[in-house]
């Protein structure tokens, strides 16, 4: 029996499925993401579900400063007792879904207001939580998340494959699978596997856009009837007459026989333009 599933056993810290509470105590995996957040000591780096703390001993032998935000109340204790008095570790009781990150680590951060994320990732939080990073008003400059196989496969899709999700992620960061998580190194094992997912943040939009919310405006419209083809999808998800929406494709040099997930960041990008620049119709 591993050390973990020990302290885990014992009744005050057994698991909660609730939380997605599936620890990871392999050395190979931990070092796995550490190694893929490139860290030094002149980094700050925010750790979202510390847990027990096995991957927060691994960021505090190579970052500079660590902020670990934990919502359950039985792990803060047990980490305040792992870590008490390290000077380089801040633990906040709190549910980062409710926190305001750039509030958080300010205190922390040089006037830069630089620092990177790195999380074994609670699955039922995983699309808030990179909503959050990758729209707050300071971004961190990378994030290594551990999340689901499937849904890492998702966010990498290139055209032919694309989501919604996989335009929205793309167009803040660009996304890598680092390794694949076999789900046996969890305490206790997940259903399916997870892998390693590193997204390096884009300083600027990967191709220029008029206007942001109109881009994610239509990509959300195209997707929104992903087996329809472009025309009828836009149309139906703008609330625009089938004609004007063929228009409006072909304007932007896209096929409207074409299905969403067929679309390039920079076909997106068109249509945001194209749109912008003939007034878009009201929401
Ligand atoms: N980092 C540890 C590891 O790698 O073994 C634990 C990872 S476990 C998958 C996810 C952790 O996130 C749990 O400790 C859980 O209590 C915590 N958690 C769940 N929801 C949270 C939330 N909304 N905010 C902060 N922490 C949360």
């Amino acid at each position: 029996m591993s050390r973990l599933q020990g302290i885990l056993d014992e009744g005050p810290v057994r698991p909660k499925k609730s939380l997605g509470q599936n620890f990871l105590a392999d050395p190979v995996y931990l070092r796995k993401i550490v190694d893929a957040a490139d860290l030094s000591p002149r980094d700050v780096v925010l750790e979202i579900g510390p847990g027990t703390g096995n991957l927060t001993e691994h960021l505090l032998a190579r970052a500079g400063h660590v902020v670990a935000v934990e919502l359950d109340p039985r792990m803060v204790r047990l980490l305040e007792e792992r870590f008490a008095g390290n000077p380089r570790l801040t633990l906040v009781h709190a549910d980062i879904l409710a926190t305001d990150i750039g509030q958080l680590l300010r205190p922390h951060l040089a006037r830069a207001l630089v620092y990177k994320v790195v999380a074994n990732l609670p699955y039922y939080v995983t699309s808030a939580v990179l909503r959050l990073l990758l729209e707050a008003e300071v971004r961190p400059v990378l994030a290594v998340l551990t999340v689901q196989w499937e849904v890492a496969q998702r966010i990498c899709a290139r055209p032919g494959a694309m989501s919604l999700l996989a335009v929205a992620v793309q167009w803040y960061a660009v996304p890598r699978i680092v390794t694949r998580v076999p789900a046996g190194a969890f305490t206790p094992a997940p259903k399916v596997d997870s892998a390693v997912l590193r997204l390096e943040t884009r300083a600027a939009p990967p191709v220029p856009v008029a206007d942001e919310a109109l881009l994610f405006r239509v990509a959300r419209a195209g997707f929104s009837q992903r087996r329809k083809q472009l025309r009828n999808a836009v149309s139906a998800g703008l609330g625009i007459p089938p004609e004007q929406a063929e228009a409006m494709l072909r304007a932007a040099g896209v096929d409207p026989k074409r299905r969403a997930e067929t679309l390039s960041l920079g076909e997106w990008a068109a249509l945001a333009n194209v749109l912008a620049a003939g007034g878009a119709p009201k929401p």
